[in-house]
């Protein structure tokens, strides 16, 4: 990311001119609906929509499938009709039981169904695939290159995330993109709770790419604030669920040393118990052991 940024203020140009060329001024991101209880699901959903948001994502399969429609039918009533709704099991479903779940969900008119299966057995997501009628998105399934060859190879979803951050940065993105585009396959950006910097950058190369057709993953809007000079962090930065895609030179940032430091300083002391690092909390799906 840092190369990318200094030779576009080498060359005065913004890296989506470096990447191909603008395709779009604005990406658009999903609104994470980080909730449990089916009333503030539904509290959130009604927020996400009023702050201009379009695609809500919600978490389902830590619990009951009861509870899991319960949270969904919640958010369809609290987002409205016109919302699109994601949801996400991480895996935690067999393949008979995400079958009987996405019917049983299909009624609340979702947008995508993201990794309802084990990313490892392809067979079983084709299975899934095959057997509903919500657009399948691969995400454990495709964290490399490499998996997303074998993903379009199998069959195995519609719609494949894509993440610079697990696949050598900001040209395998646009590797991976074109690897899907060729299939005739669109892709979604993942994201890892990134900051405002590499957000800039994975949105200069969205910018750049035509194939991302779905509201990308970001998490700003659950941010107060960011360490960039407003760009990324609090649902402000977001219009009609959008960021801007910067047009200064480089990655097209500034940051804010203020905010650096201070979250510098909270990460000394605070980042150890940051839920990505507890093998526990990364393994907690009740269906199937992550490893
Ligand atoms: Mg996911």
């Amino acid at each position: 990311m840092a190369c990318w940024d200094i030779v576009g203020k080498v060359c005065g140009q913004p890296v989506s001119n470096l990447l191909g060329g603008r395709f779009r001024d604005r990406v658009e991101s999903f609104y994470y609906v980080a909730r449990s209880d089916p009333a503030e699901v539904a509290a959130e959903g009604a927020l996400a929509m009023k702050s201009g948001f379009t695609t809500c994502y919600l978490k389902v399969g830590a619990g009951e499938p009861s509870a899991d429609i319960e949270r969904v039918e919640s958010l369809r009533d609290g987002a409205g009709p016109d919302a699109r709704l994601r949801i996400d099991a991480n895996e935690a479903w067999s393949p008979g039981e995400a079958v009987r779940i996405i019917r049983d969900l299909q009624r609340f008119d979702l947008e995508l169904i993201e990794q309802p299966v084990s990313g490892r057995v392809l067979d079983e997501m084709a299975y899934v695939r095959s057997r509903i009628d919500v657009p399948l998105l691969a995400n454990e399934a495709s964290w490399t290159r490499h998996d997303q060859l074998a993903v379009i190879r199998a069959g195995a979803a519609d719609v494949l995330s894509v993440d610079n951050q697990m696949d050598g940065g900001l040209l395998n993105l646009k590797r991976s993109a074109g690897i899907c585009e060729a299939a005739g396959l669109t892709v979604v950006k993942h994201s890892l709770g990134e900051l405002g910097v590499a957000l800039a950058a994975a949105v200069q190369v969205i910018a750049s790419t035509p194939n991302f057709r779905y509201a990308n993953q970001a998490y700003g809007a659950l941010l107060s604030e960011d360490v960039t000079v407003g760009f990324g962090g609090g649902v402000d930065s977001y219009v009609d669920g959008c960021v801007r895609v910067p047009e200064e030179p480089g990655l097209g940032v500034r940051l804010d040393p203020e905010h650096v430091e201070r979250y510098a300083e909270l990460n000394r002391t605070d980042g150890a118990a940051f839920a990505f690092h507890d093998p526990n909390a990364l393994s907690a799906s009740h269906a199937l052991p992550k490893r």
